[in-house]
């Protein structure tokens, strides 16, 4: 492809994303956006391609940067007010910011999906915008508003719409920060807050694609405690993971899936993917009481189910019962809905049956096909760029 540099270039580029943000009609923050846009784009770095000049068809889950980031700021004391889309690239912080020190940090996840007429989706991303709200809450810091953290999702995409993958290839996954950004010693809240979203185009999150994955039950190590944070994306609940993600990982399985920290009994959830079973043609998950994400994946799932007319628990699945299920798999913005294969527990292994006319084929057509416009998104899921 031809990337054209240099001055009329840059013109180009900056005539195509001014058009492209007014469309959205969010009036003068659009505006606004897309002139600090056009003073942070230098002419050489500028160019007008439709898409990004690399391999579409290898994208795993690595992190590929891209042209622009999000940035806002505000005072404890204060609400956000106004951000801007500016050059990926490093931030300064203080030794003693927040986030650096006591981990005063939340994340989201979203996709961007082109769709082959070749507009730009992003799939019910209020609701990430509501989950970080009450992380925040949970993490004594400020949030920005619903409106604030959708239009900054849409411009983040949109000025990286390059980079948003061609239909089927992937997609753009969106990763919105939520910060401590203030200098801190003793142990309190940040004086500053700082929302950042960066984003990579992705493919498949496992490397095993889309074959079924692996599971190896922990009883060891937990994800997550009552009255602890597993119930909100907070940056603290992910490092401590890490040793059982790898150890898991060494054994040759795709990831862990952690019991409850109380009993070691009742299933919770992989690493990053809430976890569904299906038998005799009931479909369940575990209930979400403090100690399990609530996945929007999962949610949207509970209700796709249920419209195809499953019943559907939410409730406490002790691990035995995995053992006569006939179906498992995961669920996730960065998974998707993912098969499970195998789960392990003390040394013994259970595998599933796979297969298009499974529970889980039927889900994943029907929430995939919401997602591509070739199934009807009677709830208003679907929100264009
Ligand atoms: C993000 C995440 C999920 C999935 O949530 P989605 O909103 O469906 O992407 C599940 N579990 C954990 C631990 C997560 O961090």
């Amino acid at each position: 492809m031809v990337l054209r540099r240099g001055y009329l270039g840059s013109l180009i580029q900056r005539s195509t994303i001014g058009s492209s943000l007014s469309k959205l009609g969010t009036s003068s923050l659009a505006s606004q956006a897309a002139s600090s846009l056009q003073q942070l784009c230098e002419p050489s770095s500028c160019s007008d391609g439709e898409y990004a000049d690399i391999d579409w068809n290898n994208l795993g889950f690595g992190l590929t940067p891209t042209d622009y980031m999000y940035t806002m700021k505000c005072s404890k004391d204060e609400n956000f007010k106004q951000g801007q889309v500016r050059r990926y690239g490093n931030i300064e912080l203080s030794p003693s910011a927040g986030v650096l020190n006591y981990g005063q940090g939340l994340f989201e996840g979203i996709k961007a999906y082109r769709r082959e007429n070749g507009r730009l989706f992003l799939f019910r991303p209020d609701q990430n915008a509501i989950r970080m709200q009450i992380g925040a809450e949970r993490m004594c810091m400020i949030s920005p508003s619903i409106e604030q953290f959708v239009h900054a999702v849409k411009e983040t995409a949109l000025a990286n719409r390059r980079w948003i993958p061609p239909p089927g290839k992937g997609s753009l996954y969106i990763r919105p920060l939520l910060i401590g950004s203030g200098a801190i010693l003793g142990l309190a809240p940040s004086p500053e807050y700082t929302f950042l979203i960066y984003a990579s185009p992705v493919g498949n999150y496992f490397k095993e694609g889309t074959a079924p994955l692996n599971l190896y039950v922990e009883d060891e190590f937990h994800r997550a405690s009552r009255g602890g944070a597993g119930g909100v994306k907070s940056i603290t609940n992910y490092a401590p993971a890490l040793k059982a993600q790898s150890k898991a990982q060494n054994g040759g399985f795709s990831d862990v899936l952690y019991l409850d920290a109380v009993n070691k009994r009742n299933i919770e959830e992989a690493s990053s993917c809430n976890i569904f079973m299906v038998k005799d043609n009931v479909v369940s998950t575990p209930a979400t009481a403090g100690t399990i994400l609530e996945g929007i994946t999962r949610r949207s799932i509970i209700d796709i189910a249920r419209d195809l007319g499953y019943q559907v628990e939410e409730r406490s699945i002790p691990v035995e019962e995995l053992i006569d299920a006939e179906e498992v798999f995961c669920t996730g913005t960065a998974v998707g809905v993912a098969p499970v294969g195998s789960i392990t527990y003390q040394g013994k292994r259970v595998e599933y049956e796979m297969g298009t006319q499974l529970v889980c084929g039927k889900l994943h057509s029907t929430f995939a096909g919401i997602q591509r416009g070739t199934v009807e998104d009677k709830r208003g899921w679907i929100v264009e760029i």
